[in-house]
């Protein structure tokens, strides 16, 4: 396969796909609610929470496994579910981990990549009781026994949908673990809830999408389970759920699909290697952006998802390199689209006065440098560490030299 031209391909289909997503959406719809699920339009987090809670108590559900899903982490299921009296089991073992941890996801492939095998170790012998020196292999033995029994509990399964299929109604799950076919075939009520950017349009582009994901996630050829779930089971089938509920979540992607610049982050395939590209991620880690999307994909949509005033600091928190770009596995010219983001701040005068008042006062230095050289090393020194304290409220302090960089020219090189 030629990376590149898979790269252009798949952009190239994520741009049909979202061009027509009205469409698309249409065609899944009415496909897979032929066979017998329902569709579900969530505009926003309340919405998708109250028709998962709905279906829970027609389902009197007390237990509910879960696979690993962004989207669920978005609306935060797991806090609305235990304020309904639902237990939410995370399935997948790197969630399973934060889950017993109380933590979040630390990255969106690898939710638990920042713990040692040593850490995981602690955290079973204090919650579970295993032997704090247990074996990576004893730990995983010890989370299957635990989860088996719950699948056999619950009532429902809750997955995501790695893409929406429309030209089949389907719904396409990658995974490493079988716990996320598990997890929709075991319950007898199955809830998929996936943001509406994931559709692709045809069958076919699973040859493409598949491999892609697989290859930019997590560096495998192809992922251990990939599943196709049409519908709920059929007539004559002797395994699969009863019901099964699509929930097409919005919750702010139309805003992204009405702006014809930052449209192109919908064609994201969540595969995480833009986070493990990124200086900046590698250095703060995914629970510093105080966010569900982290990295750089992350800083591009949140701030369209949340609100440009709240969260517009994270598309400035970047060097704008460009390797997010430079790796994206559909070809998502990240680094513009954080340019882009701050843009748009300043020109919806969300920019920051002092801010605006101090690259002023940088930029005429900068073009008169006796203003610049008013002040010796002593005094730049006091003002920046101890007067302005903008700098060092996070870092260390400044050390500017005593001479000038014209001075130190002129004794070197005279006036010329
Ligand atoms: S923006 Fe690109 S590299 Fe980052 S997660 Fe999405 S598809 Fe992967």
């Amino acid at each position: 396969m030629n990376v590149e031209l898979a790269r252009e391909h798949a952009k190239n289909t994520k741009w049909k796909a979202i061009e027509t997503l009205d469409k698309q959406l249409e065609i899944f719809e009415s496909i897979i609610t032929g066979r017998g699920a329902k569709v579900i339009w969530a505009e926003d987090v309340q919405r998708a929470l109250e028709a998962i809670g709905r279906i829970c108590r027609e389902k009197q559900c007390k237990t509910l496994v879960k696979s690993k899903s962004m989207v669920t982490e978005e609306i935060h299921l797991n806090d609305y579910l235990g304020s309904i009296g639902v237990e939410s089991v995370e399935t997948d073992l790197g969630e399973y981990i934060q889950q017993l941890d109380g933590e979040a996801p630390y990255h969106i492939v690898t939710p638990a990549m920042h713990k040692s095998k040593e850490d995981v170790a602690k955290l079973f012998a204090e919650k579970l009781g295993t032997d704090p020196k247990a074996t990576p292999e004893q730990l995983t033995l010890k989370a299957r026994e635990i989860l088996r029994e719950k699948y056999v509990q619950a009532e429902v399964g809750i997955t995501g949908a790695n893409f929406i299929v429309a030209d089949i109604g389907g719904i396409a799950v990658t995974e490493n673990e079988g716990n996320a076919r598990l997890s929709c075939a075991w319950p007898s009520t199955h809830i998929v809830i996936a943001g509406i950017e994931k559709v692709i349009p045809s069958l076919t582009d699973l040859s493409l999408f598949w491999p892609l994901l697989a290859s930019y996630g997590t560096g495998q050829k192809v992922t251990v389970y990939n599943s196709l779930i049409t519908g709920p089971r059929q007539p004559g089938e002797t395994d699969g759920p009863q019901d099964m509920y699509v929930i097409l979540l919005d919750n702010g992607r139309t805003n992204i699909l009405a702006d014809e610049r930052q449209r192109e982050s919908l064609y994201c395939i969540r595969c995480g290697a833009c986070l493990n590209a990124c200086p900046v991620y590698k250095n703060i880690g995914g629970h510093a952006y105080g966010v569900t999307y982290s990295g750089p994909i992350g800083s591009v949509i949140t701030p369209h998802l949340k609100g440009l005033d709240e969260y517009k600091h994270l598309s400035y928190a970047s060097s704008l390199c460009g390797n997010c770009t430079e790796v994206c596995a559909v070809r998502i010219n990240l680094h513009e689209l954080l340019l882009e983001n701050r843009y748009e701040s300043v020109r919806e005068g969300k920019g920051d006065p002092v801010e605006k008042l101090v690259w002023r006062a940088w930029k005429h230095a900068m073009l008169f440098r006796p203003a610049l050289n008013i002040a010796n090393g002593k005094m730049k020194n006091w003002f920046v560490n101890k007067v302005a304290k903008g700098w060092t409220a996070q870092r260390g302090d400044l050390k500017f030299p005593d001479r000038s960089f014209n001075q130190r020219w002129r004794d070197k090189y005279g006036d010329r």
